[in-house]
């Protein structure tokens, strides 16, 4: 930490005491209780149901929607998802992407990046929070998100959002537990333990997810893909593609890839609730893999005694692979044209000339790829 950093830090007494308090009870109370009088499977099982319900909701909206305009949603969706952020306790989703925005902005950097994994695990994870550093990020006007500001749904969500949170995460445990005669237990799982579970799996998209994992898209910042840390947060551990394609609805890009979020999102626009789905071309995502390939390969061929000849092996292999993917996108392009255009002469033949030609290009840039990365991974 630098000097400057430690100078302007301000303890902020609420959040320490709601995040103290919170941890202890979740550690001592809930076990303490079902040592006592045990529990009922309808307490976790809404335990359960809440933290999905929140931390998709920050997911899908807070990160998805709302920081990085991924996709676009139906008025209904964004109010389901805003009182799901509630619940989520984490700010409102403008201060939220607010600091989100700013996240990607200065990525590890020691001052500007609100948390930043470059001042260690405990700030990244929740010191931030704990510890308030004057850098001018909270001005009331929110500058950074004025397209945000044009939507009733989040200005309504931002301007009632503590009345609506604190109601929320006490009123809903609470009937449920009336509900089912079980009122401590209901807010002891549903409530408290659930939030301080779904707060640091949340917690940990800043602090894990920028230290632990694989970097095959960028290493320009400390962002990893964590398969773990997905399956953990519905998504969101692929944060190294994520860090490189902050604008793809998608953060584990294979349809297989574990990615809740991404499922849900596909799946409602295919009713309408969702649309204009961003998504980056494979043609950018093959090339950033790449390219990360050769860069790391560079870095280790350095010190060998024929490093120079090497380093030109590796460039041109590089180069190939490059100039083939180029090609296909091309040939895939002319196909496509070519099958929406079927008013032309010879469209039969035309088209499977196309077709031939993209499925040829297509091989020969598979094979240069097995080939590419046996080589760069010799040395990466
Ligand atoms: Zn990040
Ligand atoms: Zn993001």
């Amino acid at each position: 930490m630098t000097d400057s950093t430690q100078k302007h830090a301000q303890p902020i007494w609420a959040n320490i005491i709601f995040f103290g308090l919170s941890f202890l009870a979740a550690i001592t109370l809930v076990p303490w209780y079902g040592i006592q009088y045990g529990f009922h499977f309808s307490s976790w099982a809404w335990g359960v149901g809440l933290w999905l319900f929140s931390s998709t909701a920050i997911s899908m909206g807070y990160h998805r929607l709302w920081s990085h305009r991924a996709y676009e949603a139906h008025p209904l969706l964004r109010a389901v998802l805003a009182i799901g952020g509630c619940l989520a306790l984490q700010n409102s989703a403008l201060h939220w992407s607010s600091d989100h925005r700013i996240h990607h902005k200065h990525v590890d950097h020691d001052e500007k990046d609100p948390y930043s994994a470059s001042l260690g695990f405990w700030h990244s994870h929740i010191g931030w929070l704990l510890m308030r550093r004057d850098n001018g990020r909270y001005n009331e006007q929110y500058d950074r998100c004025k397209d945000l500001q044009r939507d009733p749904i989040v200005m309504f969500q931002h301007k009632y959002y503590w009345p609506l949170s604190i109601g929320l995460n006490i009123l809903v445990p609470a009937l449920l537990g009336l509900a089912y005669g079980i009122f401590w237990e209901m807010m002891l799982v549903a409530g408290v333990l659930r939030l301080v579970w779904s707060h640091h799996l949340t917690f940990f998209i800043n602090s894990l997810a920028h230290m632990w994992g694989s970097r095959p898209y960028t290493e320009e910042n400390s962002a990893r893909d964590n398969l773990i840390l997905a399956v953990l947060t519905g998504g969101e551990g692929y944060h190294n593609y994520h860090h490189k394609f902050q604008y793809d609805y998608r953060n584990g890009i294979r349809w297989w890839h574990f990615d809740p979020s991404k499922w849900w999102i596909k799946s409602l626009s295919w009713i309408g609730v969702t649309s204009n789905l961003k998504k980056v071309s494979v043609e950018k995502i093959e090339k950033a893999k790449a390219e990360t390939l050769l860069l790391k390969a560079k870095d280790r061929v350095a010190h060998l005694p024929n490093a120079e000849e090497v380093m030109q092996m590796l460039h041109d292999e590089y180069e190939k692979l490059v100039q083939h993917l180029a090609e296909v996108y091309e040939a895939q392009k002319q196909w496509l044209e070519a099958k929406k255009n079927k008013l032309i002469e010879s469209y039969e033949q035309e088209h499977s000339r196309l077709m031939e030609n993209y499925h040829q290009l297509r091989k020969r840039f598979e094979e240069q790829k097995a080939s590419w990365m046996t080589l760069a991974k010799q040395y990466a």
